[in-house]
């Protein structure tokens, strides 16, 4: 028997076009939830993944076009997976971009958009997850930080300001929603391979993981593991945690 079954559970996960995203939608759908797949880019990419993971795991999987910075086009992303199925028990709270500047040299462009996405966007799927969630009792929600945001890094301070707000957001959440049966924890990834790390020079690439312990980048499959276990009654005690997933790098 399998550790970890969410079947009858309906999750949805922020940028789940690629990267961790994907990896967590992948994993999520092997245990038995169904998965609503959010991405802002080409919406055949989502409808793609969505049919693969049915085809896959039997299960229902549904695309979901929508802005994660846009409290309106949120709105009515969760409406629409409730209206397809029912409920909302699990939120993978994980779109995210970089913006790297020197201070000095930030464009107040960057800034905004930076913010906009990573944390205001996680902030309006926290809040319509909260309503939904409240309504069937409870449920389990996870914030995608970065060791950024724990322990900074030259040349993204906005990138580090944006996801050291999801873990304020994460321990409040926690606090505030416990009463309603909501778990709400954080994950900070460190030096992971997908795209975002994809363009990463071989000189920076080598100096940064020269400070993992673990000798290696991780794999997007490490981090979906890590956030399956967070959201799994296996953490039925577990909530307001920050969950590195970087090798030791935060030491
Ligand atoms: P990625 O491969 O670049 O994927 C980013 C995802 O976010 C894509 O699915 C993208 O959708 C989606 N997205 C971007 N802007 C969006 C928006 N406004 N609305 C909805 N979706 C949006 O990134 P990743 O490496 O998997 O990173 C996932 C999360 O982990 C991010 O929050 C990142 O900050 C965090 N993280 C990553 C690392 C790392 O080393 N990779 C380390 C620490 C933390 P489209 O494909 O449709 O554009």
């Amino acid at each position: 028997m399998d550790l970890v079954r969410l079947d009858g559970r309906v999750a949805l996960v922020t940028g789940a076009s690629r990267g961790i995203g994907w990896a967590v939608a992948e994993q999520l759908a092997a245990a038995g939830a169904s998965v609503a797949l959010n991405g802002i880019g080409d919406p055949a990419v989502l409808s793609d993944r969505a049919a693969s993971l049915q085809r896959a795991y039997g299960v229902d999987a549904m695309p979901v076009v929508a802005d994660v910075g846009d409290p309106t086009a949120v709105t009515a992303m969760h409406r629409a997976v409730a209206k397809r199925f029912g409920r909302l028990d699990i939120l993978v709270s994980n779109a995210g971009i970089l913006g790297d500047a020197l201070i000095g040299m930030i464009p107040d462009a960057v800034v905004r958009e930076t913010l906009r996405v990573n944390t205001e966007g996680a902030l309006y799927n926290l809040q319509a997850a909260a309503r939904l969630m409240r309504r069937s009792g409870g449920g389990a929600i996870v914030t995608v930080s970065s060791i950024v945001g724990r322990r900074g890094n030259p040349g993204q301070v906005v990138y580090a300001a944006s996801k050291a707000a999801l873990i304020g957001m994460t321990l409040s959440a926690a606090k505030e929603l416990g009463p309603h049966g909501i778990r709400v924890n954080a994950v900070a990834p460190g030096v992971i391979e997908t795209d975002m790390t994809g363009h990463l020079d071989a000189a920076t690439r080598q100096s940064l993981l020269s400070g993992v312990p673990l000798g290696r980048a991780g794999g997007a499959g490490e981090v979906a593991s890590a956030i399956l276990f967070l959201v799994s009654d296996l953490a039925s005690y577990v909530s307001g945690q920050v969950l590195g997933v970087d090798g030791a790098m935060v030491l």
